[in-house]
């Protein structure tokens, strides 16, 4: 019996190495030339958070795993900040004014403070324009939808500062949509869910369903006119925990357009941290570091929604700053190019590169403006 069992694993071993395309050498030249031509776009980075605490994004280190020194040194041409508000807000209730005053962080500490390297984009258009002139466009994303205090008008104030990405939930369940890491009271989405979906959808923000309940994910999927994103999950399929999306997601996500964003974190990209992770695995106790994952990790997530939903359906959400483990060979915002050069290794393309990168979001925003558009029309 263990000896037929090693022979199976023999024989798919062998047959994985058949399937896999050979690594091709890379140049450095090569690297650098295909890194530039894309506008690489990261959906989640968290260090608004650490410049609320006081650091200054314009000082080298001063962060964990982004600065400017860093953006540039990476080639990131632009960032969603996730204006982030911690579930405690609530129960504060503070949770609008916690969400100002980091959208304020973004606005005034990050780009206000640095107006050569940073200008706030508000459109498809303008994250492009940003980067000709050589900045790094700036956006805001706000997580999770508990910092709207069940209000549509709090909704339309945020999009009038720039917030240009909801995530509906965070760890916690709100008053209209079931989290992924906490009890359902909804089933999914309540009505004034879908009254925000709505309200996001003709604003032109885009829905953002990393976080949500499996539940949540499809009412969302149904009720959403435009394509749906996921800024900051991975494949279940590879590292099965509740925060990445399963193979029958992604496929239905990319159906209507929208695209998933991988998750660098270990536990995310990686079933071996996942495991070892109190956070992810509540069975375990013990607290103490997960092992690491490496750049190769993320390469297979992109490898399998490619695989499962095509090229179009994928794109980059680090989650740098939000996460406490970073793979080896993608430590920080620096080490983007490491990936550039891995893809470039499985024979990806430059074209698809930039889809990746961000030519995939470029293609959903202007969706939503379109459809945005549409519907003022019609009023
Ligand atoms: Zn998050």
């Amino acid at each position: 019996m263990r000896f037929r069992n090693f022979l199976r694993r023999a024989a798919h071993g062998l047959l994985c190495l058949a399937l896999a395309p050979g690594a091709r050498a890379v140049t450095d030249e090569e690297v650098r030339r295909v890194h530039e031509s894309a506008l690489l776009i990261d959906l989640h980075n968290d260090v608004a958070l650490a410049v609320a605490r006081g650091a200054d994004i314009g000082r080298r280190g001063a962060a964990r795993h982004t600065d400017l020194a860093r953006l540039r040194q990476g080639g990131v041409g632009a960032v969603f900040f996730a204006a982030y508000v911690a579930p405690e807000f609530v129960k504060k209730n503070q949770a609008a004014h916690r969400a100002l005053e980091i959208i304020d962080v973004i606005r005034h500490d990050i780009v206000g403070r640095y107006p050569r390297d940073f200008e706030l984009a508000l459109t498809a258009e303008e994250i492009e324009r940003i980067h000709r002139a050589g900045r790094i466009a700036a956006l805001i994303g706000l997580e999770g939808g508990h910092a709207l205090e069940d209000s549509p008008r709090l909704l339309r104030s945020f999009y009038a500062l720039g917030v240009r990405y909801v995530t509906l939930t965070h760890i916690n369940t709100n008053n209209w949509a079931d989290s992924s890491m906490d009890k359902p009271r909804h089933n999914g989405l309540a009505p004034l869910g879908r009254e925000l979906v709505a309200e996001m959808n003709r604003l032109g923000m885009l829905v953002d369903v990393s976080h949500v309940s499996d539940e949540t994910f499809w009412q969302v999927l149904e009720a959403s006119r435009a394509p749906v994103i996921a800024s900051h999950s991975s494949c279940r399929a590879l590292s099965p925990i509740a925060r990445n999306l399963s193979d029958e997601m992604i496929q239905a996500l990319a159906r209507r357009g929208g695209v998933i964003h991988i998750n660098f974190g270990c536990e995310f990209v990686s079933a071996e941290s996942a495991a070892a992770s109190p956070f992810f695995t509540p069975s375990v106790k013990e607290r103490r570091p997960v092992p690491r994952a490496r750049l190769e990790h993320v390469v297979a997530h992109i490898d399998h929604v490619v695989r499962l939903a095509g090229v179009d359906a994928v794109g980059i959400g680090s989650d740098f700053d939000g996460i406490e483990c970073t793979p080896a060979g993608l430590a920080d915002v620096s080490e983007f190019p490491n990936l550039t050069r891995a893809l470039l290794e499985r024979r990806y393309t430059a074209e698809e590169i930039r889809k990746i990168y961000g030519g995939n979001l470029l293609r959903v925003m202007r969706e939503a403006e379109r459809i945005a558009g549409k519907v003022k029309e019609r009023r």
